[in-house]
């Protein structure tokens, strides 16, 4: 069996369908990419990128891209005019400039290759203009040009845009996976002091099926970082299991006050608290914040429904307000508040 795009890890049927269409010739001419930030979208589209131009594409005796000849070796080095990556740079989004540049750029002759590669990160970032522009180039393309779509949502995008594409969503990996990939390429990291194994599953669990995550979380300073975020969260959720107010206000007291940390923390309570609702409806749920139903403390197992429901509750009014800019210190407060209510439901 020919391999397919092997430098993407998993997302077997993708790479399958993908290198097969490229084999025969007719890879769409816009493919959307969605996936979480480090699920390999980048890799994938420059495996696009080489696969079609490989010399070998329709040599089955070849692995495609075979990454020994000349087109293989332009697209890896990053060498060929034919494959362009925009982005929006230190830009909040990628404007219509951008995109009128494309088109008069794909106007001109074919240099090297016949065909030509425009790859967009954060694609999610155009704005209307832009998009409504590439769908343009996307509706009369003037050469063969093909469109890469890189975003972490597909939805955020025009629907005139997403139903002219080709939608390839990227694989979410479980922690499990995630372990055995980095065992094989980085098994340093993985194994780096000072955590625990709990640790390290805690932290790939963090990484909720994104590879590139689970790289960035596992760095020394990232590791510290996590374990003091995911203490802050766990000290409001042990808060609830006792009755009395002091340690709530503790808990409180330690989330952080820049808004965007504070709404980090809230956001990571809301997956410890769904985690939580979760196992009380079943054994064996999916889990987010936690490895597993068996590293939850049975303190925090104990808390009733009702009231889980009720901080629940409470951490989504808390975001609203933050998202609305309220002032933080009456956003923690009247959010003390609300969980010392939770607190008495039992
Ligand atoms: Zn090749």
């Amino acid at each position: 069996m020919r391999e397919y795009l092997s430098a993407v890890f998993g997302n077997r049927e993708s790479r399958l369908a993908l290198g097969k269409s490229i084999e025969e010739g007719r890879l769409s001419h816009a493919i959307l990419i969605e996936g979480a930030e480090g699920s390999g979208k980048s890799t994938l589209a420059k495996e696009l990128a080489m696969a079609s131009l490989c010399e070998h594409r329709t040599d089955p005796s070849y692995p495609l891209p075979c990454r020994r000849c000349r087109a293989c070796h332009l697209v890896e080095e990053n060498l060929t005019p034919d494959v362009h990556v925009l982005s929006r740079g230190d830009k909040a989004t990628i404007g219509v400039e951008a995109v009128r540049e494309v088109r008069a750029d794909a106007m001109l002759s074919a240099t090297e290759f016949d065909q030509r590669f425009y790859i967009f990160q954060d694609a999610e970032s155009m704005t209307v203009q832009a998009q409504n522009a590439l769908l343009k180039v996307m509706e009369e393309p003037p050469t063969e040009i093909k469109i890469l779509l890189l975003t972490t949502s597909a939805d955020a995008m025009l629907t005139t845009v997403r139903s002219r594409a080709r939608l390839v969503r990227m694989q979410r990996f479980s922690p499990g996976e995630i372990a055995a990939y980095l065992k094989e390429k980085a098994p340093a990291l993985l194994n780096a002091a000072p955590a625990s194994a709990t640790d390290t599953e805690t932290l790939l669990t963090a990484a909720q099926g994104s590879i590139g995550s689970a790289l960035a979380l596992l760095s020394p300073q990232s590791r510290e970082a996590v374990a003091k975020k995911r203490a802050e969260v766990l000290s409001v959720i042990q808060a609830l299991s006792t009755r009395t107010y002091t340690p709530i206000l503790n808990a409180i007291g330690n989330l952080p006050t820049k808004r965007d940390e504070l709404s980090d923390a809230l956001l990571l309570l809301h997956t410890a608290l769904r985690d939580l609702v979760l196992l009380k409806r079943t054994d064996d749920p999916p889990m987010t914040f936690f490895p597993s139903p068996d590293a939850v403390p049975s303190t925090m197992r104990d808390i009733s429904l009702v009231a889980l429901l009720a901080v629940v509750k409470a951490t989504e009014e808390a975001l609203e307000e933050i998202e609305k800019n309220a002032n933080v210190t009456t956003v923690q407060a009247l959010f003390g508040s609300r969980l010392r209510e939770a607190q008495k439901v039992r």
